[in-house]
């Protein structure tokens, strides 16, 4: 069976912390899962994410990597994301060692396709516009320096995915109400009402 890249899959938000959301279960190395343990995910998720993160993009197409250092730099910017925004929340606000790592990996980033990529921070434009789903990402994460976004991110406390909470008054608790939101709430029913055979806590 294929991996189904669903709108569940984009809860981040934006296209920065749907990336570093491939990883599930950040905070429990035990339980981690990468999505893209399998390469063929990869291109997969960056013609869904051109789809999901219209409103973030535009129109826009994210060219996939093709060469195993492509490859590598892709999962680099993965992981500085997710260290970057995942201890902007636990620690508030940007810190100075995972900021210079981001920034460090996007310098590089940028400078890839021989000046042909189109490096505008994200924007929902009608113009056409391509560009690696890895600097993509960085510079979608770049948009998120501002203050009132980087309040807005937050931790799932059931998958431990970072997700951007639009909502007016910040009160989303869920990457996902209808997916992590549902589990919380049954696993409380649970514990409410004893432990019944065969529900293990998932
Ligand atoms: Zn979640």
């Amino acid at each position: 069976m294929t991996f189904d890249w669903n709108a569940h899959r984009f809860s981040g938000g934006v296209l920065a912390l749907d990336l570093a959301n491939t990883v599930v279960f950040r905070e429990a190395p035990e339980r981690s899962q990468d999505r893209f343990s399998n390469r063929a995910e990869v291109p997969r998720f960056a013609a869904a994410a051109a789809d999901f993160r219209k409103g973030e993009w535009g129109n826009v197409e994210f060219h996939s990597p093709m060469s195993q250092s492509e490859v590598t730099k892709l999962i680099n910017i993965r992981e500085a994301i997710n260290r970057l925004f995942r201890a902007a929340v636990h620690e508030g606000g940007l810190k100075s060692e995972p900021l210079s790592t981001f920034l460090r990996l996007g310098s590089d980033l940028v400078c890839d396709g021989k000046g042909e990529q189109m490096l505008t921070l994200p924007h929902a434009s009608n113009v056409g516009r391509q560009l690696s789903l890895a600097a993509a990402a960085f510079l979608s994460g770049v948009r998120l320096f501002e203050p009132s976004r980087l309040e807005r991110i937050k931790i799932c406390p059931n998958c431990h995915w970072l997700y951007y909470d639009e909502s007016r008054n910040r009160s989303r608790r869920w990457c996902d109400m209808s997916v992590c939101g549902n589990r919380a709430k049954a696993r409380r029913y649970y514990d409410r009402n004893g432990k019944q055979a065969g529900s293990n806590h998932v």
